[in-house]
């Protein structure tokens, strides 16, 4: 009997969450425990992740498989089946997460402590939060018996916010596993709430992404004496060819799909005031003068043309020296559908210089899913269900994920965390204080498990 008692004693300091609470409760619980494994990248260490995905799986009776990419590195997936009638779907998230610096934080950055309703720790928003909502999903749709038409796919991958290591890994050595997938759920956009009763408005989804094209331009001139001053000299080119690149506009192009986004952007103005402005939105959509008027906004700016930003410039490193050579780089976005080549051949009519040498430093082919499909029907249809004024708007993401790599293989990847943020919160990635509201878990498990039901008919 003793025996028993400590046997059973034991058990439960063993469970991860506590057996008698709802998934909410539960899923509250373990976001704090995951919070609490220090994931930095680098060095990364995901292969902890693995390992207590691997608890939770082992208990909740859901078959799994863990990937060791060495050194400390993994990949964790968990497999719900379906009867195969329909193509898998894949919930995807980064088990790694950028360094917290503790000084700045009014908590420890891995305590996933609550305080005021929150849940504080490095990951909370960019992207423990979501993995745990997908892992909560899934164990909902198991444990209640759902029958499914599709397989579903917890996919946790290693170094998503350094190299994408664990994605190419992926990618590479398991396609078999991936490429059948009709549809991925990624990072990338949120809901958005204005107001104080956070009342879910616009149901953002990512269904691209621009093209990193990172360029260092090189320029060589006739070194000499800081004395004697040479127009020519390298530093001079580069100089002037910075001032045609700051000077210069690219095209604006607006893809069709943006139009409801860039009417988010635009809610809170009085548009019939914008210069350009002619009959309703989607007409002055197409006119030059008003889409030049709106790029005033930066963000919108970036959605509607490629750009560059000058970001680092290269001379002598002595005063008195005029140097051989000089460089800038320069951090160009391409939209989805434009030609790398022929962008750098337009820099180089733009600067027009015999010395001028461009370096591609970095680049990946910016990609792009279809949207108006099961997908974007099922999601509409959950919002419409929580608030029948939302809007569901489609984006295309400035910046880059994991789900680029995705595409290729055929799979239609978002980005869409299923939880509420107001402007302020989606700020929090990568920031002190990163925190993510305990309604949210709860929230974005029931949007989660619906979205997954509507997909699995
Ligand atoms: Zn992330």
């Amino acid at each position: 009997m003793k025996i028993n008692c400590l046997f059973l004693i034991l058990c439960c300091a063993n469970m991860l969450y506590t057996q008698e609470a709802s998934i909410h409760e539960q899923a509250t619980q373990l976001l704090q425990q995951y919070l609490q494994i220090n994931t930095t990248n680098p060095p990364g260490q995901e292969m902890q992740a693995a390992v207590f995905f691997k608890k939770i799986c082992e208990q909740e009776g859901i078959e799994f498989q863990i990937f060791d990419l060495g050194e400390g590195r993994a990949n964790f997936l968990g497999i719900l089946r379906g009867n195969g009638t329909q193509k898998p779907i894949i919930l995807l998230h980064h088990s790694d997460v950028v360094p917290a610096e503790p000084s700045y934080w009014k908590v420890d950055p891995f305590s996933g402590a609550i305080i005021n309703g929150e849940i504080y720790g490095r990951g909370a928003v960019d992207i423990k939060g979501k993995g745990i909502i997908d892992l909560a999903a899934i164990i909902q749709l198991k444990r209640s018996k759902f029958p499914l038409t599709r397989d579903i796919l917890f996919l946790a991958v290693a170094d998503e916010e350094e190299n994408s290591l664990g994605t190419r890994w992926m990618v590479t050595h398991h396609p078999e596993i991936i490429q059948n997938a009709e549809f991925l759920i990624d990072e990338g956009e949120c809901i958005v709430v204005h107001d104080a009763a956070r009342t879910p408005l616009h149901y953002m989804v990512s269904i691209g992404e621009k093209a990193p094209l990172w360029l260092t331009l090189t320029f060589t001139g006739q070194p000499g004496h800081g004395s004697i001053p040479m127009q020519d000299s390298a530093v001079n080119q580069a100089i002037r060819a910075a001032y045609k690149i700051i000077s210069y506009e690219t095209p604006l192009q607006l893809n069709p799909i943006l139009h409801a986004y860039v009417g988010m952007l635009l809610e809170s103005q009085d548009i019939t005031k914008i210069p350009g402005y002619t009959q309703d939105l989607s007409t002055s959509l197409q006119n030059p003068a008003f889409l030049q008027a709106i790029g005033q906004n930066p963000e919108i700016n970036a959605a509607i043309r490629n750009t560059i930003s000058l970001t680092c410039l290269k001379g002598s490193d002595k005063t008195n020296t005029i140097p051989n050579q000089a460089s800038m780089s320069i951090d160009c976005r391409l939209l989805p559908g434009q030609d790398k080549d022929e962008f750098i051949r337009n820099l180089q009519n733009l600067i027009q210089n015999p010395t001028m040498q461009i370096t591609v430093e970095e680049y990946s082919p910016a990609t792009c899913s279809s949207w108006d499909n099961a997908f974007s029907r099922a999601l509409a249809k959950c919002a419409q269900k929580r608030n029948p004024a939302a809007t569901v708007i489609p984006t295309i993401l400035l910046s880059s994920t994991d789900s680029t790599f995705y595409r290729p293989l055929g799979i239609q990847a978002y980005g869409f965390e299923p939880y509420c943020l107001n402007f302020d919160e989606r700020n929090l990635a990568h920031s002190n204080d990163e925190r993510i509201q305990v309604s949210n878990i709860a929230f974005g498990i029931d949007l989660l498990v619906d979205l997954l039901k509507e997909l699995n008919q």
